[in-house]
């Protein structure tokens, strides 16, 4: 469908511009036919052009104003700014005027003078706003940033879910802009704006100069050292040359850290979060756009809106919960069209930070949604396929060729597969079991992270202080991914098994009551590490005479232990260590609820190891 020559008089007369970009012209061509449309392009694709010839198309034709709802006051000041630069006859209506501008503008529409008129998603709705439209000609409805209805994306905003009403008081086709969207997140914004078989346009998601590459990191100070490396590579130290960053965090905390190690690091850095106040936020903006500081770590709280075109580098210092988030953020890079760098900073914990940041709320379904969007960035970080390609797919375009620019395209060596982790992360049977008999055993609450690095036997600080060490099921997991290990946590706190606590520094601890009704032994229970006493580490030292093991009770023990870890590929001291044979020599079990009792063994391994234990047990005690 082409644009009929009005259009294209507006687009060179008003607009300046040479004709319509990819979609462009479709776009204009429906809302102008008087059908409504659903336009996908990339932030910086042009998609305020798709709504404003049309609405000067018609506005001069004597058609009336076209409403644009739009969910930044910054943006829409910038846009009437603009369009009244060009001569067209725009106004927004906002909180922030006054009484009397809102009156001008009032009367302005009433008159049928405004070409262009914006408003915000709350006052669209509001019925006083809705009759006010009733009295007038609305030429065309546009909804910007249209994925706002979506739920689970981070920019939801819940007045959006109501914009369909807007159909109750004009009669004019609607046209809904966004460049974050998924086939699914597509079909829920055309549902939930009530759109009558839209003209859906999807613009080119190809970014030709935007080097998009992953670096697959743990540990923050790898992290750290990662985006000081990029930053370096981008020219960004000192103050003089062109050219800045945005380092994008999952969390406040990080983003002020970052930004402190990269001062440290000699760099002009500023943060950007929600938690800081208005004058902080808009200072930090301010100092970034005049170029005083050249990185800004922030948290996705800044973004949308925001346009600065010598972006030289985004880098995620973790992932975000979604590829459509990781694209618009990433993509604030090379706005100017010239060489531009998106680096992810990925690490499996980081889909564990989104999965606690976005929390329970919202019920399965969103849960649902929330681990698929997880998963495809999973994916983009494990997959050696052309990260443009992913990316271009992932927006339905399977036919986007490789870019020859990303890690992946330029240097495949050094890129691999990587298992994907999120299906498959959590651990089954016997590890399961060993990581919830470990947090059984836990004398006080620990970090997730900490337990797993105990359990696959780290002796580091962090796993010392917390008094990991001599965890029985310390070392029990040596061979699991600690991921993985984290991952079973998570699971076990999903099935209530495992509570966790706090919100900063969450740590976990068995869920007592939770425990109790689904049936599995009391010793399972935080009770049983504290009545861990003494006495049987006391004991081992006598276990070992000259000879080794002195009873032939713990000599039998021993050696079942040894048969046991040569059948099942583990170390000896993983089916039970040293000490489990000095408590069993002294006690001498004589049920599983007495070996349950025993520390150092756990219901996991009672359960498995239970009768051949008592077996021997009872040889020694018939003998
Ligand atoms: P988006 O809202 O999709 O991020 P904008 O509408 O802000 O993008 O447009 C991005 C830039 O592209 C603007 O500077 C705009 O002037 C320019 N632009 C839009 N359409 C055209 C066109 N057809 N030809 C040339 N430049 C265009």
């Amino acid at each position: 469908m082409a644009a009929p020559d009005g259009a294209g008089a507006v687009v060179r007369g008003v607009f300046g511009h040479a004709g319509f970009r990819a979609g462009q012209g479709d776009a204009v061509a429906a809302v102008l036919a008087g059908k409504d449309a659903l336009v996908v392009l990339p932030t910086g694709g042009g998609k305020s052009l798709c709504y404003q010839v049309p609405a000067v198309v018609n506005a001069r034709r004597g058609g009336g104003t076209a409403l644009v709802v739009s969910p930044l006051i910054a943006l829409m000041e910038d846009q009437v700014a603009a369009l009244r630069g060009r001569g067209v006859v725009a106004a927004a209506l906002n909180s922030h005027q006054d009484e009397d501008a809102q009156r001008e503008v009032i009367d302005a529409l009433l008159a049928g003078q405004l070409e262009v008129l914006y408003v915000s998603p709350e006052r669209a709705v509001l019925p006083g706003f809705k009759r006010l439209l009733a009295r007038v000609a609305i030429s065309l409805v546009a909804i910007d940033e249209a994925h706002c209805v979506s739920q689970w994306g981070h920019d939801f905003r819940p007045e959006y879910l109501r914009l369909a009403e807007l159909r109750e008081v004009v009669v004019a086709p609607m046209i809904a802009l966004t460049a974050t969207a998924t086939p699914v997140v597509m079909a829920e914004m055309a549902r939930a704006l009530a759109l009558v078989s839209p003209t859906t346009v999807i613009g080119d998601f190809a970014r030709p100069n935007l080097r998009f590459s992953v670096q697959h990191h743990r540990a923050d100070d790898d992290r750290l050292a990662a985006v000081v490396g990029a930053c370096e590579a981008a020219g960004l130290r000192g103050t003089g040359a062109g050219g800045r960053a945005i380092v994008y965090c999952s969390t406040r905390k990080k983003a002020e850290a970052v930004a402190e190690a990269l001062r440290q690091a000699g760099f002009a850095a500023g943060y950007y979060h929600a938690g800081r106040t208005a004058l902080a936020r808009e200072r930090a903006q301010r100092s970034f756009a005049g170029g005083r500081t050249r990185v800004l770590v922030a948290t996705s709280a800044f973004g949308m809106g925001i346009d600065y075109a010598d972006v030289r580098l985004v880098v995620h210092f973790q992932a975000p919960g979604s590829l459509e988030a990781y694209y618009q953020e990433a993509g604030r890079a090379g706005r100017d069209g010239e060489p531009a760098s998106c680096v992810l900073l990925f690490g499996a914990a980081d889909l564990m930070t989104q999965r606690r940041l976005q929390g329970e709320r919202g019920g399965a379904a969103v849960i649902e949604r929330r681990e698929q969007a997880l998963a495809a960035i999973d994916r983009y970080a494990r997959q050696a396929r052309c990260r443009q390609q992913v990316l271009c797919a992932h927006f339905g375009a399977t036919d986007a060729a490789a870019c020859a620019r990303c890690d992946v395209c330029t240097t495949p060596d050094a890129v691999s597969d990587r298992p994907i982790a999120v299906a498959a992360a959590a651990l089954d049977g016997d590890a399961r079991a060993t990581v919830l008999a470990a947090i059984g055993h836990l004398r006080r609450p620990v970090g997730a992270t900490t337990l797993a690095k105990a359990l696959r036997g780290s002796r580091a600080k962090t796993v010392d202080v917390a008094g990991l060490l001599d965890l029985p099921e310390h070392g029990a997991l040596a061979d699991a991914d600690e991921d993985a290990i984290v991952a079973t946590i998570a699971a076990l706190v999903r099935e209530r098994l495992v509570v966790r606590r706090g919100k900063k520094y969450p740590t976990i601890a068995l869920a007592g009551a939770e425990v109790a009704r689904s049936g599995l032994p009391r010793a399972a229970t935080p009770r049983m590490a504290t009545a861990r006493t003494g006495a049987p580490r006391a004991r081992t030292g006598l276990l070992r005479g000259r000879g080794g093991l002195t009873s032939e009770l713990a000599r039998d023990l021993d050696q079942l232990r040894r048969r046991l870890a040569r059948e099942l590929k583990w170390k000896a001291y993983m089916v039970y260590q040293e000490r489990v044979i000095a408590a069993l020599d002294a006690q001498r079990p004589r049920d599983k609820q007495a070996l349950l009792r025993v520390p150092g063994l756990g219901p996991a391994k009672v359960e498995r190891f239970g009768d051949q234990l008592l077996a021997v047990v009872r040889r020694h005690d018939d003998a």
